[in-house]
């Protein structure tokens, strides 16, 4: 594998492969785990050259002890990158992605930015747009993959797509659970075992919701999976909802497809999941 971290020598890299071979993009926040591993098998799977990058993207959190807090561990991230069959990894630092400052996204999105994470955590979409078009501008990929286990910004990175990247395949990859159900993610790195314990709710509510899903009774399924997470006094919901999976809209009387997502804090620790009920 090899390593980069500044923009010229990726740039240079690029530019050499890049007239004969397939490039896959995997951009990650790194503490990776097999979900973000997934990603990379389907990326060599479809392409003969696979690019992960690692980058804590400072611009997308809008509260600072979670950046702050956000698990580090490269060392880990770049032996099981090797492990996996990954050709390049790129981990540049802050300056390199925001060289004139940290500036981000002003165009409007529309309402896909503006409900649930968009909602609960102002500015996150604007610095995610920011860092996706800056890495794909640097890297150039064929294809990119997207984990489903960020729903909303799957929805994010293909409005970008459309608008400027059109080039682009986005490839989205389902979501990798624990055999508890627990969906995986670097923040479960923070939860002690109590925690992890009460956490596995989240999923069991979504499940709830799938297994008795019908499109008569939404408030009450809402209602009962937002019990079984009450259940738990270390949760706390931010959001839990079913919506059209389309557009994250009210789903009315059309038929479509069906997303179920939460947010809920364990502890300190802020979690995200979501089902697709058809
Ligand atoms: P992150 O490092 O959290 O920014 O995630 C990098 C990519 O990995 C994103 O596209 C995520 O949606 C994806 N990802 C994170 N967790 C999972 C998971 N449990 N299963 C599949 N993909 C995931």
């Amino acid at each position: 594998m090899i390593s980069f971290t500044t923009v010229n020598d990726l740039s240079a890299y690029i530019r050499e492969i890049k007239p004969t071979k397939t490039i896959g993009f995997v951009p990650t926040m790194g503490a990776l785990h097999q979900g973000h591993i997934s990603l990379i098998k389907q990326s060599k799977k479809l392409c003969e050259i696979t690019i992960c990058s690692i980058f804590v993207n400072p611009t997308q959190f809008n509260n600072p002890s979670d950046l702050e807090n956000y698990p580090r561990l490269l060392e880990n991230d770049m032996k099981l990158l090797l492990e996996n069959g990954c050709d390049v990894l790129f981990h540049p630092n802050v300056a390199q992605i925001y060289p004139d400052g940290l500036l981000k996204n002003e165009e409007d999105y529309g309402q896909v930015v503006r409900v649930f994470e968009g909602l609960h955590r102002p500015g996150h979409f604007d610095g995610v747009i920011t860092v996706v078009a800056s890495l794909f501008d640097i890297v150039k990929p064929n294809k990119s993959f997207f984990g489903q286990k960020d729903y909303q910004q799957c929805m994010v990175v293909a409005e970008l797509i459309k608008r400027k990247f059109p080039q682009i395949e986005l490839n989205i990859c389902p979501i990798l659970r624990e055999e508890s159900g627990l969906a995986l993610s670097s923040r479960n790195l923070r939860l002690n075992e109590t925690e992890k314990i009460s956490a596995l709710l989240i999923y069991k509510a979504l499940n709830h919701i799938k297994v008795n899903y019908s499109p008569k009774d939404l408030r009450k399924l809402i209602e009962e999976a937002k019990q079984i997470i009450a259940t738990s006094s270390l949760l706390s919901i931010e959001y839990l909802d079913i919506v059209n999976a389309n557009n994250l809209e009210p789903i009315g009387n059309s038929i479509t497809k069906v997303v179920a997502l939460a947010a809920v804090h364990c502890g300190d620790v802020r979690l995200i999941d979501n089902i697709l009920l058809n």
